[in-house]
């Protein structure tokens, strides 16, 4: 009965070969082109920045599943030269000015980055999009790498990076489907994993449109990519497990996932325990299981909202303010609308409404369906094994449809000099859109940082 999702059982070498794209919601035909919005010409690198895989260990002796060596090396994943300044060194405590003391410094405080990002949503053309990435470099198959490249280096140096995966995933070899009944190519999962992805929140309105076999199948393709996963279940067991992963300098970081529907899917009779419906009560126990069970942090990813609205609901709200005033839960990562919604401060801790669309191709694009962001916070130990937000950011992007799909990182595709013009324009414009929706209930006067 615990909501609790938790990782991969086993972990198995496998190389996932796949694309996956799907529209999520319901009126992905609301969405309207916007002439001259959508034909930026920035490629994104081609190079897709690599780092050590993690490595996933199980304690045998505990209910809890952790991994282990997160970051390959001491302080983030890759260096990747995109600028983190400022996520370090918070509430540092060394002694200033070179004064050194008698006794022995305490040592610095730790800290951890958690990074999230919105919804993975595989409509067809991401797919066709791999598919000819593919064969442009002479292979055969899918290669969503070009897609992510763009944002690989922001990814890859947080200490730890979760998606947001909205749909099923089907076979490698398909057959594969849209909207509305979801079932994505899993090639997709080696870009998230090359990306620096850690886990993935598998909690949506689309858990279910494949049933237990898309739910077992997807778990099963999560494991053998090496990324762990939580929001829903192959069995009571594992259900019952609390996903813990362990940073590189030993910070234990739970992941929770819940979900407001199954687009009206009933759970299966007799498998309670398949994906994790939002219930107050049993996010708050599932948390508090997750505290004892010795995570440090414990991040919240909330699937609900209104589709295609900016503000969060009245429901959002309340159970953001239920949910952040439990000592148990130290932040919320909110995806399903499909747009951006703001960044809040609640509690001392933040709730992040919504992360719009990561990755996706609606049928008929709009302006905010493209525009997302990644929601960056940085823990600081204050007192051994408690953790506090010291920094919280937001680094938004937007999702290029022509003449490729890529995912552009904005601040940095407009630094670039070598984005043209006519894309640059369309980029800031993009930006300066974001940065208002993130900032609709004040974030920025509460510290939220839009990078
Ligand atoms: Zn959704």
């Amino acid at each position: 009965m615990s909501v609790l999702a938790a990782g991969p059982c086993r972990l198995m070498l496998v190389a996932v070969l796949a694309v996956a794209l799907s529209g999520c919601g319901h009126s992905d035909d609301r969405d309207r082109e916007v002439p001259g919005a959508s034909t930026p010409t920035r490629q994104a690198s081609a190079a897709t920045p690599t780092r050590a895989p993690v490595t996933a260990t199980r304690g045998a002796a505990t209910a809890t599943q952790e991994s282990s060596g997160f970051k390959a090396a001491s302080g983030s994943k890759a260096s990747s030269g995109f600028n983190t300044a400022g996520t370090a060194g918070a509430g540092n405590t060394a002694a200033p000015g070179g004064i050194q003391p008698s006794t022995p410094s305490p040592a610095p405080a730790r800290t951890v980055t958690v990074l999230g990002s919105g919804d993975v949503l595989i409509h067809p053309p991401l797919w066709q999009q791999a598919a000819a990435d593919a064969r442009a470099a002479g292979r055969s198959g899918y290669d969503f790498g070009p897609i992510y490249a763009g944002i690989a280096p922001v990814t890859l140096a947080a200490d730890l990076a979760i998606c947001e995966l909205e749909t099923p995933l089907a076979a490698p070899q398909g057959p594969f489907s849209g909207w509305p009944n979801f079932n994505a190519p899993p090639q997709v999962l080696t870009a998230l994993k090359a990306a620096g992805y850690d886990s993935c929140s598998t909690a949506s309105n689309h858990t279910l449109d494949q049933g237990y076999a898309g739910v077992k199948r997807t778990l099963d393709l999560l494991d053998a990519a090496g990324l762990r996963h939580t929001g829903s279940a192959r069995s009571a067991a594992e259900a019952a497990r609390p996903l813990i992963m362990r940073t590189a300098t030993g910070v234990r970081v739970a992941q929770l996932a819940f979900t407001f529907d199954f687009n009206g899917i009933a759970v299966p009779a007799g498998r309670p325990w398949l994906a994790n419906p939002i219930r107050i009560p049993a996010i708050l126990a599932a948390a508090h299981r997750a505290k004892q069970a010795g995570a440090d942090i414990v991040v919240l990813s909330m699937h609900w909202g209104a589709e295609y609205d900016h503000d969060p609901t009245a429901e959002q709200a309340d159970q953001a303010d239920r949910l952040l005033a439990s000592p148990d839960i130290d932040l919320i990562l909110g995806a399903h609308s499909h747009v951006v919604q703001p960044f809040q401060k609640l509690h001392g801790k933040w709730v992040a409404y919504c992360m719009g669309n990561q990755v996706s191709r609606h049928a008929v694009p709009s302006e905010g369906s493209r525009e997302g962001v990644m929601a960056r916070f940085t823990f600081t130990e204050v007192a051994p094994h408690r953790f506090v937000t010291t920094r919280a950011e937001a680094i938004p992007t937007w999702m290029q449809i022509s003449p490729r799909l890529r995912l552009i990182e904005l601040r940095s595709a407009i630094a670039d000099r070598q984005t043209p013009a006519g894309p640059l324009a369309v980029y800031r414009a993009a930006l300066g859109r974001i940065t208002a929706h993130l900032d609709s209930l004040g974030g920025r006067r509460q510290g939220l940082v839009i990078a």
